[in-house]
C-alpha cells in the first residue's frame, strides 16, 4: 500500500470507524457503501450510518509467527491474530502486552492503538491498532498498559460509557 493511501485510510483506522445497516443490523468494518447481507442490498445505500466499533472482542484463531512481515523485523516472534469484535467483524491484528504462549481462542482482548512498524530509512512510522488482552489478568506478570482494576470473580464491566 502506497504512503499516502495509508494515510487517506488513516483516521479509519485509528478510531475502528464502520457502517452499520439500518435494514439488518449487520456492522462492517472497513465501511460498506451497501448492505451484501439484504436481499435488495441496492436499497440500503441510503440506510448505512457509520458506526463506531468498540475494539472489544475475542480471538478467534491465532498464529505465532517467526517470520516477520517486512518492517516487522524487531518484533519476532509475534502473535497475529483474527480477532472477532463484539459488533460482528473480523479483525486482523497483532496480539501485545501477552506472552505468545497465554494467547489462546476466546481470550478476550481490546483494541489499542500503538506504533505497527517503521518504514526504512526515512523512518516513516506507522500507527494502528492492535489487541491487548482485556479483562482477567493472562499471568501475573508483565508490565501492561493502561491498568484497568480486575476483580477476581467478575467479568470485567462492558457497559462503561462507550459515547
Ligand atoms: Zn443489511
Amino acid at each position: 500500500m502506497s504512503i499516502a493511501r495509508f494515510w487517506r485510510e488513516t483516521p479509519r483506522r485509528y478510531n475502528l470507524g464502520g457502517s452499520r445497516c439500518g435494514n439488518c443490523g449487520t456492522v462492517y468494518f472497513p465501511p460498506r457503501a451497501v448492505c451484501p447481507r439484504c436481499p435488495q442490498h441496492r436499497t440500503t445505500i441510503e440506510k448505512m450510518a457509520p458506526f463506531q466499533l468498540s475494539g472489544e472482542g475475542e480471538v478467534a484463531s491465532f498464529t505465532l509467527v517467526h517470520d516477520p512481515a517486512e518492517g516487522f523485523e524487531m518484533q519476532v516472534p509475534y502473535v497475529l491474530a483474527l480477532v472477532r469484535t463484539v459488533e460482528g467483524p473480523v479483525l486482523t491484528g497483532q496480539i501485545v502486552d501477552v506472552e505468545p504462549h497465554d494467547v489462546a481462542i476466546g481470550l478476550k482482548v481490546k483494541a489499542t492503538f500503538r506504533k505497527l512498524r517503521e518504514e526504512g530509512k526515512a523512518g516513516v512510522i506507522h500507527y494502528g491498532y492492535k489487541f491487548t488482552p482485556a479483562g482477567e489478568p493472562a499471568t501475573a506478570a508483565g508490565p501492561r498498559g493502561p491498568v484497568e482494576p480486575v476483580r477476581p470473580t467478575e467479568t470485567p464491566a462492558r457497559d462503561r460509557a462507550s459515547a
